[in-house]
């Protein structure tokens, strides 16, 4: 039995270590473009505003490990095209310009999605970026040396992160978004105003319905951003506006898309191609609160589907249940969190939806340094089914409690049992109606 997967880092490092533990037998080779496998990208902003001291303090496990467990892997190899009949792969030693064809009884495609790059005007000039990958994070870091302003477009969470580590740095800081207001994808309209305070509390110089028209330069290196609102000087410009998935791969294996634009696989990550499966951010899931399909490109649901994916090409039945939209982030000292849908995204589906509002403390209002915590619940009319949460906190961990809605989402739970439910309580962490409770109980 011989696996290959193309992509080494969440999806496809989970599925070759699962598939090596399931069949120690089996040949599980790994083709990365890159250079580095196993890096958790998300911590790239946090390495540029140095509260992670050193890109490789995000690597979880260096290719000699792999090796050492019995895993083949190829940094700086892409793999070019899919042979579905014959079974094999193009893959181009990008080094030594070689090219070669690989068998394979079982492929998976891992290969994650790419940063959009609008077609602007100068792109291509120096100190222009987007942040995807460790090499990004590097370049972005070098250009940032002797530079005194960033400007940052697009105001989803990592446009947001991008700018609370800027500043950390010491740079200022100008935003744009096309948009009215930042968070748009993540929390209802009356929430995303604390986003916005919260950056201007901190200095930075946030430009809603603001649309970007191209980049303006001086000997090939940008010097500002050119918007429908005038001139933004910049010396760095990062561009954070979206991803699309990786899937040119799997259309050249015939292999079928979703609505989406992601990967359409079923419940054991297999392709609709015999042999061929698909793991990660270039995949759809299945939300399981809408039973439709989506693409929500996160950490854990990469590495849940490799998991799967390596099991069942290691010839096990592992089955993925589905995601339910849970996400969450910080921006200074805010911390924000949603899982299953907002209000908005309810009653665009047509569902009979209503919320509550409760702003509480975080812990026990008489234990020191308690910090306000507003929680909007969403739930079902007539069916009384929970149907998400959003939290946003002046503490930002008080709002991993979302993992609890996040729980009784996945077993489909009603808004009376989430009330029900018996929550940790002591002063340091919550009251003792916890905020949970208190807005389940009004939404009951
Ligand atoms: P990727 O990590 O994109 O890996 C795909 C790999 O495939 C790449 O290394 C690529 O080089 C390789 N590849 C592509 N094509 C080929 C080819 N033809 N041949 C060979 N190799 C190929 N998620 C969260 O849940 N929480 C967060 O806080 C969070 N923060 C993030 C912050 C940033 C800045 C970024 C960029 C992402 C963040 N994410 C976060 C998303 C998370 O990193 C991804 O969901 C996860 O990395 C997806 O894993 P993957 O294996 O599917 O794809």
């Amino acid at each position: 039995m011989r696996i290959v997967i193309v992509g080494g880092v969440a999806a496809g490092m989970s599925a070759a270590s699962r598939a090596k533990r399931f069949d120690p037998d089996a040949e599980v080779v790994v083709f990365e473009r890159g250079d580095f496998i196993s890096y958790g990208a998300c911590g790239l902003p946090y390495v540029l505003g140095g509260a992670v001291g050193e890109w490789d303090d995000l690597i979880a496990r260096t290719p000699a490990q792999m090796r050492g467990r019995g895993i083949g892997v190829q940094l700086g190899h892409e793999v070019t095209g899919v042979d579905a009949e014959a079974r094999t792969v193009t893959v181009l030693d990008r080094a030594a310009g070689r090219v070669a064809t690989e068998p394979y009884d079982r492929l998976l495609v891992a290969t994650g999605v790419s940063a959009v790059r609008p077609d602007w005007a100068q792109t291509d000039l120096a100190g222009v970026h987007v942040l995807r990958e460790i090499p990004d994070g590097q370049a972005i870091a070098d250009s940032l040396k002797g530079a005194g302003r960033v400007c940052i477009v697009g105001g989803g969470y990592i446009g947001l992160e991008l700018a609370e580590n800027m500043c950390r740095q010491g740079l200022s800081v100008v935003l744009l978004e096309r948009n009215p207001d930042v968070g748009g994808r993540v929390l209802d309209p009356e929430y995303r105003p604390r986003l916005l305070d919260e950056l201007g509390r901190h200095g930075v110089d946030v430009r809603c319905g603001t649309t970007v028209e191209g980049l303006i330069g001086k000997a090939g290196r940008v010097t500002g951003v050119q918007t429908d609102g005038g001139l933004v000087r910049a010396d760095v410009v990062v561009v954070a506006v979206g991803v699309k998935p990786n899937v040119d791969l799997l259309r050249a294996a015939g292999a079928r898309l979703g609505k989406t634009g992601a990967a359409a696989v079923d419940v054991r990550q297999q392709t609709n191609v015999d042999g061929v499966y698909a793991a990660g951010d270039n995949c759809e899931s299945l939300h399981r609160v809408t039973r439709r399909r989506v693409h929500i490109p996160l950490g854990l649901t990469a590495n849940r589907m490799g998991r799967i994916a390596g099991i069942n090409m290691a010839g096990g039945d592992a089955k993925f249940p589905g995601v339910v939209g849970t996400s969450i982030f910080k921006v200074f000292g805010l911390g924000v969190a949603r899982t299953g849908l907002t209000q908005g995204e309810a009653a665009a589906l047509g569902l009979n939806a209503v919320s509550v509002d409760v702003t509480s403390t975080d812990h026990a209002g008489y234990y020191a340094d308690a910090r306000p915590i507003h929680v909007r619940l969403t739930g079902e009319r007539g069916t009384g089914r929970l149907l998400g949460g959003q939290l946003v906190a002046e503490n930002p961990l008080s709002v991993k409690r979302v993992d609890v809605i996040a729980a009784h989402l996945h077993s489909r739970g009603k808004v009376e049992d989430l009330f029900q439910m018996d929550l940790a309580y002591a002063p340091p962490f919550s009251g003792v109606w916890d905020v949970l409770l208190v807005a389940a109980d009004r939404l009951n």
